[in-house]
C-alpha cells in the first residue's frame, strides 16, 4: 500500500486518488534566471522518481510544472544582460533541460510558463477581490490573511508571515498593505520593469499566484499532489492555499509532499552562497550524469543530505560495477541445469517485494536501492557458479529493468551498433575485398544487414543507413 507522509498532516497517509486511478500532479518548477544547481535538481529528481513510481504502480498522471520566468532576480540579471526577459529566461530553459535530459529526468506532461498565463492569474485576483479577500492598494494588490481563517494550515506559521526579512522571497518594498502579514498578489508598475495591462492597472505578477492560476488550470480546483523543496512550504505553498483556496472555498491539494535540502558542509546548498555545484560543472569534472542522478536519489527525499564529491566517487564506481553486473547477465550462456531451477526466481521475487514495500514506504529510495544491491549480489553468484537457467537470465533481467524504470540510471540493452563500429565494420570489408577475401567481405555484409545496417556500394566509397 503506498503511503506519503503528507506535510499537511504532519503524518503517513494512505495514498488515495481523488478519482479513479488518475492522479493529479504539480510541482513547482525552477526560476530559469541562471544554471538550475544539484540542490534543485534533487527537489526535481525526487519529483521525476514520484511520478515513475506512481505510473509502476499503475496510474495514470497528469503532471504539471512551471517554469517561474518573471520575478526580482530574473528582471535584475535580464536587465544586466540587455535582453527583455523571455529572450533573457529562454536561454536558461534550454540549458534547464539539457542538464535534466544528462539526469535522465523525465518530461512532465505539461510545462507551462508564467508570463504565459497572465489572464488566469487575474481572474484568480478577481475572484478574490469580490470574496473579500484581497484589496487593492496604491497600484498593487494584496491577500488579506485576516479574511482566510485557515491561514497557516500547511506551515503552522500563522504569525510571522509574509514580513520582509522573514523570506529571501518576500519583497522589502511592500508599505501600502493593511498588515504586515498580507502579500502580494498583483505588483504595481515600477518603471523599467516589465509589465501587463490588466483591469488591476499596470503591473506584473507574485511569484505565488502564478502556481495557484496554473495548477488550477490544468488540474482543476482541488487535485492530488503538490511537491517541492521544503523551503518552498512556506511562505510559498501557505500562500497557494490563501490564493486557491480563498476563491474556491474548496480543498487546494489532498498530499503535500516536500523534499529536504541538499546540503554543502552543513549548509544549504544555495546560489547566493556559492557552495554549488551544477550539473555541467560535475560533467567538466569527468562525471556521469547518471552517477549523479543515483547520488541525488539515494537520500530519500525527507531526509538531509551532506553533497561531497568523494561520495560522488564512491557512487560513480558503485554504478560502474553495477552497470557491469547486469551487462554479463545479458551476455551470460544460460546453463542446462537438468530441470534444477537456479533460486534465482525466489531472489527475484524477494527482491521486488522489498523494492516495492521500500518505495511504499514515502518513496524510501535507500531501502529501493538495497533491493537492487540484493538482486546484483544473487545474479553474480548466480553467473560465477554457472548455475543460471534461462528463465531466471530473463526473470533478472526484467527485474533490473523494472526497477530501474523507477530509478533511471542503468545503461540500456543495446544490440544496436553504434556508428563507430558500422564504421569500422565497412573499413574492414574494404580492407577484405582489397585483400579479395570475399568470404570475410560477404560476412560482414550479412552481420550488418542482421542488425539492420543497409550498405550501398558507390563510386565513391561504400555508404550506409539504418534500415
Ligand atoms: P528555484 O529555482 O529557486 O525556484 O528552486 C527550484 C526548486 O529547488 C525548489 O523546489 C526549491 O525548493 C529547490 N531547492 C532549492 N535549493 C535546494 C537545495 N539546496 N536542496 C534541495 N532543493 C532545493
Ligand atoms: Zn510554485
Amino acid at each position: 500500500m503506498l503511503k506519503f507522509v503528507n506535510t499537511l498532516s504532519g503524518k503517513s497517509e494512505v495514498f488515495e486518488p481523488l478519482e479513479g486511478n488518475h492522479v493529479r500532479l504539480y510541482a513547482c518548477g525552477p526560476t530559469v534566471y541562471n544554471f538550475a544547481h544539484i540542490g534543485n535538481f534533487r527537489s526535481f529528481l525526487f519529483v521525476d522518481v514520484l511520478r515513475r513510481y506512481l505510473k509502476y504502480r499503475g496510474y495514470d498522471l497528469t503532471h504539471v510544472m512551471n517554469l517561474t520566468d518573471v520575478d526580482d532576480k530574473i528582471i535584475r540579471d535580464a536587465t544586466a544582460a540587455g535582453l527583455d526577459i523571455r529572450a533573457f529566461t529562454e536561454k536558461y530553459i534550454v540549458h534547464f533541460w539539457e542538464d535534466a535530459d544528462a539526469l535522465g529526468m523525465e518530461r512532465p506532461d505539461i510545462v507551462v510558463r508564467a508570463t504565459d498565463h497572465i489572464p488566469e492569474m487575474i481572474d484568480l485576483v478577481g475572484r478574490l477581490v469580490e470574496r473579500g479577500r484581497a484589496y487593492e492598494s496604491d497600484g498593487s494588490v494584496y491577500f488579506k490573511i485576516a479574511a482566510f481563517e485557515d491561514y497557516g494550515k500547511l506551515s503552522g506559521n500563522k504569525v510571522a508571515g509574509n514580513q520582509a526579512g522573514a523570506s529571501e522571497r518576500v519583497d522589502a518594498d511592500e508599505y501600502e498593505k493593511e498588515d504586515v502579514r498580507d502579500f502580494v498578489l498583483w505588483k504595481g508598475t515600477k518603471p523599467g520593469e516589465p509589465n501587463w495591462e490588466t483591469r488591476f492597472g499596470c503591473g506584473r505578477p507574485g511569484w505565488h499566484l502564478e502556481c495557484s492560476a496554473m495548477a488550477m488550470k490544468y488540474l482543476g480546483e482541488t487535485f492530488d499532489i503538490h511537491c517541492g523543496g521544503v523551503d518552498l512550504i512556506f511562505p510559498h505553498h501557505e500562500n497557494e492555499i490563501a490564493q486557491s483556496e480563498g476563491a474556491t472555498d474548496k480543498p487546494f491539494v489532498k498530499y503535500w509532499l516536500h523534499a529536504e535540502h541538499l546540503m554543502v558542509d552543513g549548509r544549504k546548498m544555495a546560489k547566493r552562497d556559492g557552495n554549488y555545484y551544477t550539473v555541467r560543472d560535475l560533467v567538466e569534472k569527468g562525471f556521469d550524469p547518471l552517477a549523479v542522478r543515483y547520488s541525488l536519489i539515494s537520500v530519500p527525499y525527507r531526509k538531509p543530505f551532506n553533497f561531497t564529491i568523494e561520495s560522488l566517487q564512491g557512487v560513480e564506481r558503485r554504478l560502474k560495477r553495477l552497470n557491469e553486473s547486469v551487462r554479463r547477465l545479458r551476455e551470460a550462456n544460460p546453463q542446462d541445469l537438468g530441470g534444477q531451477p537456479d533460486g534465482l526466481l525466489d531472489d527475484i521475487a524477494t527482491v521486488t517485494a522489498q523494492f516495492e514495500a521500500g518505495m511504499d514506504d514515502d518513496l524510501n529510495t535507500a531501502e529501493a536501492l538495497a533491493a537492487l544491491a540484493m538482486l546484483e549480489t544473487a545474479v553474480n553468484t548466480a553467473v560465477q557458479q554457472e548455475r543460471l537457467s534461462e528463465a531466471g537470465k530473463q526473470g533478472a533481467i526484467a527485474a533490473f529493468e523494472k526497477m530501474d524504470s523507477v530509478l533511471g540510471f542503468l545503461e540500456p540493452a543495446t544490440d544496436e551498433l553504434l556508428d563507430d563500429e558500422v564504421q569500422a565494420l565497412i573499413d574492414e570489408r574494404l580492407e577484405a575485398r582489397k585483400a579479395k577475401n570475399f568470404a570475410r567481405s560477404d560476412e560482414i555484409r550479412s552481420l550488418l544487414a542482421e542488425r539492420g545496417i543497409l550498405l550501398e556500394d558507390g563510386k565513391d566509397g561504400t555508404r550506409w543507413r539504418r534500415a
